[in-house]
């Protein structure tokens, strides 16, 4: 069976001879691992590097096993590759896509915002923490982990004091009165605006707002130590990334 869609390479893993698999979010499918023979070089070498964006032809074997056919890139993003910092970031993303995105499923969304990140990134006008916070905080959102931004989680206020705290652990936000002496983490009117913006807008839009420099801050502190309790991982790339910065 041949299966067309288009999607990101999110891993490559050089194997013997001029072969590889790469591993790449696609549209119609979701997270998927392709065979990728003579890859290495070659027509398909740009359409299957990290981080490249192509349209794929692939054959489908049996179970989730999958073999390139033909791949034709649509964007390379070859800005990443000139500095450093953007480049551990989108790798970063790339590494959070592997880990949130679904598998053997659409992934419309999922593909629309690491694209738009990406875009973004090589633009150079928008601050990159705000998309990196932008971008974990929607990807947990899309994978089924969106914080409780309606109202505080205790009394179901809609925060009339400006000190809101946030539970990175539970993704609970709680007012002054409910918070109970927890070591939450505290935040902004500013800040949870941002947070329901992220969560709640539509695709086109999540990165159309800006904050003031000790609001980015919290919200970067906040999309991060949340994005850790949820997937309990380390992630090397963003270890990385953050050496850089
Ligand atoms: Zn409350």
């Amino acid at each position: 069976m041949t299966i067309l869609t288009d999607g990101i390479i999110i891993n490559e893993r050089p194997l013997k001879d001029k072969d590889k698999i790469i591993t790449v979010l696609t549209r119609e499918r979701g997270v998927i691992s392709i065979f990728a023979n003579g890859a290495k070089v070659g027509k398909h070498s740009s359409a299957t590097s990290l981080l490249a964006y192509s349209d794929f032809s692939l054959a489908s074997t049996k179970g989730d096993s999958y073999v390139l056919k033909d791949a034709v890139p649509k964007q390379v993003f070859f800005r990443l590759r000139e500095d450093l910092t953007i480049l551990s970031l989108a790798q970063y993303f790339a590494e959070l896509t592997y880990e949130l995105a679904p598998r053997e499923d659409k992934a419309d969304a999922e593909l629309s915002l690491i694209l738009n990140a990406l875009h973004l990134l090589c633009d150079g006008k928008k601050n990159i923490s705000l998309i990196k916070s932008v971008t974990e905080l929607r990807m947990l959102t899309l994978a089924g982990y969106m914080p409780a931004v309606e109202c505080c989680c205790g009394c179901g206020c809609d925060f009339n004091e400006d000190e809101i705290f946030f539970d990175c652990a539970a993704g609970e936000l709680y007012c002054e009165k409910c918070k109970n002496g927890k070591k939450l983490f505290a935040c902004s009117p500013g800040v949870l605006t941002a947070m329901r913006y992220i969560c709640l807008a539509p695709p086109n839009k999540i990165f159309s707002f800006s904050l003031s420099e000790d609001g980015l801050s919290a919200l970067c502190d906040i999309s991060e130590k949340y994005l850790r309790s949820v997937t309990r991982k380390r992630f090397k790339t963003l270890d990385f990334y953050k050496k850089m910065i």
